[in-house]
């Protein structure tokens, strides 16, 4: 025992002849693969000169090669870094900067791109891994033994650095531990009943926590198998239910899968579970997706910080608009944003929680670290109650931050690329209800009348600074935006303003 969260996966599935991923193309890939093509990668990473602790960051597209380099990573005792495939240049320089691993790899398509970007942020090396798993990383992955002595880490070592978005325009990397791992890994196990003979159709991308370590660990402790698909199709999600298990997805998947009339009791019969989380999912479409499969959706909370936090119950009533009860080991409470004081059952105030899963801090900013958390307990920034059957519900964010299809958009950081523009004043982001995004990114600009600014010059100008789930989908102009008395932008008035505008 000395990798405690690979021991955990190797323990998972004794048997190495039993499949752990199918990609869409009906490519199998059993344990024995994993433990081989891991420590391929793990040796390969070691020759390459990583040490123990070294960040590896990846801006990789989905593959079952993606899963064995995080796995690689983890036995060689580094630190495992996704970034979105959606980031645009700037983005990466950020995050190369910032963490300084000691590799980078990207799509071999992006190379030439990329490599003066590593280059100028002192990243010594660039390799590439394609979403047909070919690349200079699997290159060296083919050449290494299929062996490996896992390096030794103990449970407060780091495994992961997942980037938030920040508030401010900077984003943070939040530090994961093998034992936050671990323990969320078990918690879920346990709490979703998950087996080895659980297969989850597994469309989500790989670089968020929900679909590398909710689905991803999970499966791989229970010794279960997912099939991979490169991204949400309806049609072919429905074929599989034949022959899955488990669903998860973010709200969006559940009111698209609804829109197919093939959705239906007798298609989802096989299923045991659907699951969802990273969004609110309303009331109406947990109704909807129970009236046409007769399946109540288990609605869970967490977030990059602490993983997963509460959940729906297995047995019992999974109520609709709450996301359950605290998962095991975990405490959440909830206290008077302005004097710090738990409040009573019923009563709004800011969601706080405790626990094994609640991550190490945010990646050398001691002070942003410290500043979120309370007496022990870290702030999760979300507005929220506990009833008085003990279901925590979620009802607002206390940070704006705007979610569309599952992703989190931080107004601040649109903004800022707006205001930047020539001719603009200022600007406000905010989300506005959208019938398949859950929201959509809107924003309200202020330009000088000679400007001449157009909202296709706008959003031409956003396309090379920002990922694409973070354009908006509107940009309006107004005179000017409507301030409180001290001077904040009141962006409940533009909300209220806009609301409607996508219909639903
Ligand atoms: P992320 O760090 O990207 O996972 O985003 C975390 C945020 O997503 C949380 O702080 C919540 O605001 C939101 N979130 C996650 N799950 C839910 C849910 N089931 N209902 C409402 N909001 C959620």
């Amino acid at each position: 025992m000395t990798n405690p969260l690979f021991d955990l996966i190797r323990a998972g599935q004794p048997d190495l002849t039993r499949p752990f991923l199918e990609t869409a193309e009906g490519r199998v890939f059993t344990y024995g693969d994993l433990d081989r093509r891991s420590a391929q990668y793990a040796n390969a990473l070691v020759t390459l000169g990583l040490q123990p602790g070294d960040r590896v960051a990846l801006q990789v597209e989905k593959s079952a090669e993606a899963i064995f380099a995080y796995l690689g990573t983890v036995r060689a005792g580094g630190v495992f870094l996704p970034l979105n495939t959606a980031y645009t240049g700037p983005e990466i320089a950020y995050f190369l900067g910032d963490a300084q691993p000691a590799l980078f790899v990207c799509d071999p398509a992006q190379e030439a791109a990329l490599v003066p970007v590593a280059q100028a942020q002192g990243v010594a090396r660039l390799l590439t891994l394609g979403a047909d798993g070919r690349g200079t990383l699997a290159d060296a992955a083919d050449a290494a033994s299929e062996s490996f002595a896992d390096v030794a880490r103990g449970a407060d070592d780091l495994a992961a650095l997942l980037y938030t978005s920040g508030t401010t325009g900077r984003s943070k990397g939040a530090m994961l531990t093998q034992g936050n791992l671990i323990s969320n890994a078990r918690a879920l196990v346990e709490a979703w009943r998950y087996t080895a003979d659980d297969v989850l159709i597994h469309a989500l991308p790989i670089f968020h926590t929900h679909g590398l370590f909710v689905a991803t660990n999970v499966t791989l402790a229970a010794g279960a198998s997912m099939i991979f698909l490169p991204k949400l199709d309806p049609e072919l999600i429905i074929r599989l239910m034949d022959r899955a298990s488990v669903l998860m997805g973010v709200p969006t998947f559940y009111t698209r899968l609804l829109k197919s009339p093939k959705l239906t009791r007798e298609a989802a019969a096989g299923m045991r579970l659907f699951i969802s989380g990273s969004a609110p999912l309303l009331a109406e479409t947990h109704r909807d997706w129970h009236a046409r499969t007769g399946h109540a959706i288990l609605e869970r909370y967490g977030m990059t910080e602490t993983n997963m936090n509460t959940s729906n119950p297995y047995e019992g009533e999974r109520r609709a608009g709450t996301v359950g009860f605290p998962l095991p080991g975990v405490s959440v409470r909830v206290v008077d944003a302005q004097n710090g004081r738990e409040l009573i059952h019923g009563a709004i105030g800011m969601i706080e929680v405790k626990g094994p899963n609640v991550f190490k801090g945010y990646w050398r900013m001691p002070e942003k670290t410290a500043a979120e958390f309370h007496d022990g307990w870290f702030v999760t920034g979300d507005l929220g109650l506990i009833d008085e059957r003990g279901y925590v519900h979620i009802v607002g964010r206390g940070k704006d931050l705007v979610i569309t299809g599952g992703y989190n958009v931080y107004p601040k950081e649109v903004e800022s690329e707006i205001d930047a523009l020539d001719g603009v004043i200022e600007s406000a982001v905010i989300g506005v209800a959208h019938p398949d995004f859950g929201e959509g990114v809107t924003a309200v600009v202020v330009a000088r009348s000679d400007a001449g600014l157009s909202e296709a010059a706008v959003l031409a100008a956003l396309e090379a600074r920002l990922a694409r789930y973070k354009l908006p989908k509107r940009v309006f102009f107004a005179d000017d935006l409507p301030r409180n008395t001290m001077g904040k932008v009141q962006k409940n008035v533009l909300r209220e303003q806009y609301k409607g505008l996508y219909g639903g």
